[in-house]
């Protein structure tokens, strides 16, 4: 297998601090991520991390708006919620979206970046305080319906593929590794997916396939797990991924070839 092309999301503050440093070494840390001409990127904030955003939101805001501005940036996220943490922390994050949206909406929908999405469940509550009608209520106001997103980490249910579709029909479903022990249910809901709307993803270094992390190479396993439920082969399943992640993200593969020297 050949890695043409991947989109990395950085969604770590340190890091961003780091790589949005006026000086030298700053400048330094961007040049580096445009050094293998495959690499695409996409900044955020992790729904784990709203506490320290908030803290430093306004500061944090402007330098990922100053990172949108990198010419490799495909994304904006990973952004989202996440419901497996304490209650009390809910509506904070979804604060920080709107947050996000308020400060940066405008910018991301000129540039038409699509949006990364982290979206997780407490499986018990009831509907209105689920990540999903949260996270769609907070969108709606300021996307249209024909958005596009990513589900990253994509671990729902035939019908949860079904509403997001009705919701935003340019919904893609990104399947981790992680699916080859998930449920038969949750397996029902990778065969769902329609195949345009199929992506890959290894969640590096946090969904092992082998060993104890993943890295990006691992997405050959991944699309042989996902070929397996869906009953297709995993080079189909590459080639399909391939195709929709080209479309979706943007990316300029087997088109022009993108310089490593090119200005940020
Ligand atoms: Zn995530």
């Amino acid at each position: 297998m050949t890695l043409s092309a991947a989109v990395a999301s950085f969604c770590d503050r340190t890091f961003q601090v780091k790589l949005g440093e006026e000086s030298a070494k700053g400048k330094d840390r961007r040049d580096n991520l445009l050094i293998d001409n495959r690499l695409f990127l996409s900044f955020g904030v992790h729904p784990k991390d709203v506490e320290t955003f908030w803290k430093y939101r306004k500061a944090t805001a402007q330098r990922l708006k100053r990172l949108m501005d990198m010419s490799r940036v495909v994304a904006f996220g990973e952004i989202g919620l996440d419901f497996t943490v304490a209650e009390a922390m809910w509506d904070r994050q979804v604060s920080t979206l709107e947050y996000l949206f308020e400060a940066l909406g405008e910018t991301i929908r000129q540039k038409k970046l699509p949006l990364v999405l982290h979206v997780r469940e407490r499986e018990e509550m009831p509907t209105r305080r689920k990540a999903t009608w949260e996270i769609r209520t907070v969108l709606q106001r300021f996307f249209p319906a024909e958005y596009p997103i990513q589900l990253h980490y994509f671990t729902g249910r035939a019908v949860d593929v079904e509403s997001w579709l009705e919701a935003f029909p340019q919904t893609h479903f990104s399947v981790s590794g992680a699916v080859r022990n998930s449920s038969a249910e949750k397996k029902a809901g990778v065969v769902a997916i329609p195949s345009d709307r199929l992506l890959l993803e290894t969640d590096a270094p946090y969904a092992p396939v082998t060993g104890s992390f993943s890295v990006p190479h691992d997405i050959a396993t991944t699309a042989k797990y996902v070929g397996q439920i869906r009953r297709t082969s995993e080079t189909a399943i590459l080639a399909l991924a391939h195709e929709n992640a080209k479309r979706f993200f943007g990316l300029p593969i087997g088109n022009r070839a993108f310089d490593r020297r090119e200005s940020v």
